[in-house]
């Protein structure tokens, strides 16, 4: 998208009850409230500056969503791009054609030939971003981190969305700050935070875990470390390195390996010395309920805690939630 010469934007906006109300005439209640208020943003105008949406295939409701949206809410330019859900056989070479779709049709939209030299200079500045997200997640290692839980997920989500050079600019001054700041936070439990994606405005759980004294020090969330984990290969040909960088990624739950990603959460939990998990469950979320079990059984082994909560953008389980954290935190 960048090398077309056309702004990324990513729509992640959520934490509000009203755009999945706005919502509920075109789709289904038993969809998760995040998919809900992308529909219902969406419906309200708040995305009324987008010339086009692409989407890929990930869970049923974001898979659904944009076939949806595309009838209520005309755009210039839709796109979905197919996913396999397995790794084996010849799933990486379906998706590398899909890539190639993709390239095709954002040519033929922006008018501007996306060149393997623009290629290349695109997937640098954005490995820079996520390497420089990569430094800033690792100095949460420390006995007393210097950055809480939800403002380093809002630094990524920031990076989805600002501007690539003055984003890398941002994030580098940030990195250098934070390597000569020696004042950490207070000490707590560490806490690695997991589940269904947080939106920019879903902050009602990390905000409590942190208010209650917990430190949520590193996390598995497509908005925070798996958005910037794996790099893209610079030394293979930038069509062969895309689709292996998003194809073999971490994966969200929704491919049907659960391994990768519950190694990747094992190996956080050793790095960033965790004492317990939160599993964050967005009701009706079912691609995350399904994986629960799993962890649940592999976090016991190494007898790290675990609290899944289920919620949605509501603020009437507020009470319950912080009952529940506290309790979780004091037993750590
Ligand atoms: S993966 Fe879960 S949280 Fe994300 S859109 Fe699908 S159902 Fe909603």
């Amino acid at each position: 998208v960048h090398a077309a010469g056309i702004i990324p934007y990513r729509i992640f906006k959520g934490g509000e009850e009203e755009p999945t109300t706005t919502a509920d005439t075109y789709l289904q209640r038993n969809l998760c409230p995040f998919a809900r208020a992308c529909m219902g943003y969406a419906l309200m105008g708040h995305y009324d500056f987008l010339d086009g949406v692409a989407s890929t295939h990930t869970c049923d409701a974001i898979h659904r969503l944009p076939y949806v949206w595309e009838k209520y809410v005309k755009k210039p330019f839709f796109f979905q791009l197919d996913l396999p859900r397995v790794f084996e056989g010849g799933a990486h070479n379906y998706f590398k054609k899909e890539v190639i779709r993709f390239k095709g049709a954002l040519e033929q939209f922006s008018g501007n030939k996306i060149t393997d030299d623009k290629l290349t200079n695109s997937i640098k500045i954005y490995n820079k971003t996520r390497s420089l997200l990569k430094r800033i997640y690792e100095l949460r290692k420390a006995h007393e981190p210097l950055i809480s839980g939800t403002d380093s997920v809002k630094i990524v989500q920031a990076a989805m969305i600002l501007e690539r050079e003055t984003c890398n600019e941002l994030l580098g001054e940030l990195k250098n700050e934070l390597e000569k700041n020696s004042n950490g936070l207070k000490k707590g439990p560490r806490i690695l935070f997991t589940g269904s994606i947080i939106a920019d405005g879903d902050y009602k759980v990390m905000d409590l875990i942190e208010q209650l004294g917990g430190l949520i020090v590193t996390d598995d969330l497509c908005t925070g470390s798996r958005y910037f984990w794996d790099l893209v290969d610079e030394s293979k040909s930038p069509i062969e390195a895309i689709s292996e960088r998003y194809f073999f990624q971490i994966p969200c739950p929704r491919m049907k390996s659960v391994k990768k990603r519950l190694d990747h959460v094992l190996n956080l939990t050793k790095e960033f010395k965790i004492d317990g998990v939160i599993y964050y469950n967005l009701k009706f979320c079912e691609t995350f309920q399904y994986d629960y079990p799993i962890f649940k059984k592999e976090l016991e082994k190494i007898e790290i805690p675990l609290l899944r909560l289920d919620t949605d953008y509501s603020e009437l389980d507020i009470g319950q939630l912080r009952t529940r954290i506290e309790a979780f935190l004091e037993m750590i």
